[in-house]
């Protein structure tokens, strides 16, 4: 290294090795540098460059014979170059200073750049910070864009749900969500902190419960880009307080709904009863003999027992009846999808049969019997407390008829007491005539206007009642429809007629249309099967038969009716719609139907000709019945002028007092022979 006094460099050489200098040293070896470019750049055995902090203050001046240069840019301050030996020329102070400011530069742009790759670390170094902590959080953290796709994803929510953030992150929220709740992906849009209970679903297919608060997701300038989800996995939690839920509202011992459950229910169906004027029922339940049995077999049997007893009153009950355990042996049913009051006499009956059959516990048989007592929804009280009073007063009164315990039931209301007895009495009585032969079957002939002759009859039920003698089937045709006795009434009114046209058949009468009417009940996908087994056993051709059945069978489910009416079309027997314009049947579905015959209600005929829109009513059941080819027949003809009416109107049969009466089969038969003509 060249130290010679008149050993001087050119400017741009200086500049290149500061540059130089500056870019590659530090600390000592820099101002080393940096001295020994001023000594050559000057040409001086002396020359220094001190090094000082950015912010160093002013020295003092400098020594006498010594040629000072600070070293500063702006307002940083990086030292000076001292040059010693005195005699400075005016190229050396130039020189100098040319030095000094390129050192400046130079130095600051490098302090710069080194703040900015400080700073640039740190914020790195912040980030990692962040993402570690986002990382080691338990819970789900998430973000969203403003349509609901996933933005980011972190390792909690890798934990909570099994998806890694590559396989979650671009696919939409609703993904996770485990049930239809709250589908609408519009809620992602909306801002503002919130938080919510919700149930999502894991990879695993596995369904927790989360709770969720959603808070805005802001760009720099604050404006909303999406939302921060925030979860974490409250299922325990959950669990638990469904587990309290099910102590306060459950009874332990059954699973059923306790008093308090039971009273809230029936409050909420009495609202719903309410809006719709319907009925409602409460029946309370009292197990008899149930003491009897805890207190001399052990209240572990008396457990058992109330378990078993709760499951048969569950299975005999249909889905949307409510049934409770009060307390000890008190259950307690309501009922909100009734029409009449006395269905709830069916269905008190139904538990009690429920009960026959003996309970088997630890070997032994047990017989427990019902008392119930049922109050009415809205005649009795009017919401759930009072009902149950009521009915609670009800089950007294039926305990204290000593006659069948197990076998009582009553009303709150007196009235209906007595109605439901009335009721009870036909009912054992029915059972009774079906079993004894008191029913039997009456004809009434069917009339072909044009002809005037006998084309069929109808078969009418009557109960030849021992002591009230015969009993008209208003009397317990609806009677028996409630309690399912129809089945069994109509199963013999089928028989009977089949066994009625074989004896005609034999003793050589044409074929005679036997109209059997069928309720609504009865006409189940069972039917065809049992008619044409009838008629196989009566060797009957089908032309003997036809079925009347009502408006209100078509109501229920259309697809199976028709299903069922098809099946009994191809067997060859007829199919007439009875009362027909007194229903709701639709137009639009009656050309679906497969029918033969449209019969127009007794009461329109009645008012014939004088009512005229029963004239009106009349005439367009007979032109629907024309334009749909369906045949139509009149009932309840009792006079000329409304014969002559149905005639002009077009209309082909006729059925009424006007003829006859409906006749027990002997003088039917009779009146056939001797009076009225007969198609041959
Ligand atoms: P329905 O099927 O509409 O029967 C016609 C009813 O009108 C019969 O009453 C018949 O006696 C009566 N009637 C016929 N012509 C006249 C008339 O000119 N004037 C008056 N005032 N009445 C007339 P009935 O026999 O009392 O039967 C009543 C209802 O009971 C029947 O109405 C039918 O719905 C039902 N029913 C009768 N027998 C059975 C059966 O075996 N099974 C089923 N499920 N229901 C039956
Ligand atoms: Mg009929
Ligand atoms: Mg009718």
């Amino acid at each position: 290294m060249s130290d010679g006094a008149n050993d001087r460099i050119d400017f741009a050489g200086a500049n290149a090795a500061v540059c130089d200098a500056v870019l590659r040293l530090r600390g000592d070896a820099l101002t080393e540098e940096l001295s020994r470019v001023a000594r050559v750049l000057l040409g001086r055995r002396h020359a220094v460059f001190v090094q000082r902090g950015e912010d160093a203050p002013q020295l003092l001046g400098p020594a006498e014979g010594v040629l000072r240069q600070p070293v500063q840019a702006d307002a940083a301050n990086f030292g000076y170059y001292e040059i010693g030996g005195g005699a400075f020329t005016e190229t050396d102070r130039r020189d100098l200073a040319g030095l000094a400011k390129l050192t400046a530069t130079l130095l600051q742009v490098q302090s710069m750049a080194q703040r900015a790759t400080r700073a640039y670390a740190q914020v790195e170094g912040q980030l990692a910070h962040q993402s570690q902590i986002l990382d080691q959080l338990q819970e789900s953290v998430l973000t969203t864009d403003l349509l609901g796709y996933i933005t980011s994803w972190n390792k909690g929510a890798e934990r909570m749900f099994g998806y890694t953030a590559l396989e979650a992150i671009g696919t939409h929220i609703l993904f996770l969500y485990a049930d239809e709740e709250g589908t609408e992906p519009d809620t992602f849009a909306e801002h503002g902190g919130r938080f919510m209970e919700v149930r999502r679903k894991k990879k695993s297919g596995e369904v927790f419960w989360a709770s969720l608060s959603l808070s805005p997701l802001c760009d720099l300038e604050d404006k909303p880009i999406g939302l921060i989800a925030y979860l974490s996995d409250i299922t325990e939690r959950k669990l638990a307080e469904e587990r309290l839920n099910h102590l306060a509202y459950y009874d332990e011992l059954t699973g059923l709904p306790n008093r308090t459950l039971f009273a809230r229910l029936v409050d909420q169906a009495l609202m719903v009863a309410q809006r719709n004027v319907g009925t409602g029922c409460i029946l309370l339940i009292d197990l008899n003999r149930f003491k009897l049995i805890n207190g001399t077999l052990g209240r572990g049997v008396g457990d058992e027992l109330l378990r078993q007893v709760a499951r048969r009153f569950r299975d005999a009950l249909r889905e949307e009846d409510v049934v409770a355990h009060l307390s000890g042996d008190e259950f307690a049913v309501g009922l909100f999808d009734i029409r009449q009051h006395f269905e709830a006499t069916t269905v008190a009956q139904k538990l009690q049969a429920a009960l026959a059959e003996p309970f088997v516990i630890e070997g032994q048989k047990l017989q427990v019997g019902a008392s119930v007592g049922i109050s009415v929804y809205p005649t009795d009280g009017e919401d759930a407390e009072t009902l149950l009073r009521m009915a609670d007063i009800a089950m007294e009164r039926a305990k204290q008829d000593n006659e069948s315990p197990d076998r009582n039931v009553a009303f709150y209301c007196n009235d209906m007491n007595q109605g439901m007895q009335e009721r009870m009495r036909i009912e054992s009585g029915l059972r009774h005539a079906l079993g004894h032969g008191e029913l039997t079957l009456y004809y009434q002939p069917k009339f072909e206007i044009g002809s005037g002759q006998v084309v069929g009859a109808e078969a009418l039920v009557r109960w030849v009642h021992p002591e009230r003698g015969v009993v008209p089937p208003a009397e317990f045709i609806p009677l028996a429809e409630a309690t399912g006795l129809i089945v069994q009434v109509g199963e013999w009114v089928l028989e009977q007629a089949c066994a009625q046209a074989a004896v005609w058949n034999r003793a050589g009468l044409p074929p005679l249309r036997l109209a059997v009417n069928v309720s609504a009940r009865e006409f189940t996908p069972s039917l065809p099967g049992r008619v044409a087994d009838t008629l196989k056993r009566y060797r009957l051709d089908p032309s003997w038969l036809e079925l009347e059945i009502t408006e209100s069978t078509l109501m229920h489910d259309i697809e199976r009716v028709i299903g069922i009416m098809d099946r009994i079309n191809q067997l060859g027997v007829a199919l007439s719609l009875d009362d027909f314009g007194t229903g709701y049947s639709s137009l639009s579905y009656l050309k679906r139907f497969p029918i033969n015959t449209l019969k127009i209600d007794r009461s329109f005929t009645t008012g014939i000709p004088a009512d005229a829109s029963d004239c009106a009513i009349a005439g367009t059941i007979i032109s629907i019945g024309r334009q749909l080819r369906h045949r139509v027949i009149a009932e309840g003809v009792e006079t000329l002028e409304q014969l002559e009416f149905l005639r002009e109107s077009g209309c082909d049969e006729v059925q009424g007092y006007l003829y006859a009466k409906p006749l027990p089969a002997y003088e039917f038969e009779q009146s056939l022979r001797e009076n009225w003509l007969l198609t041959a």
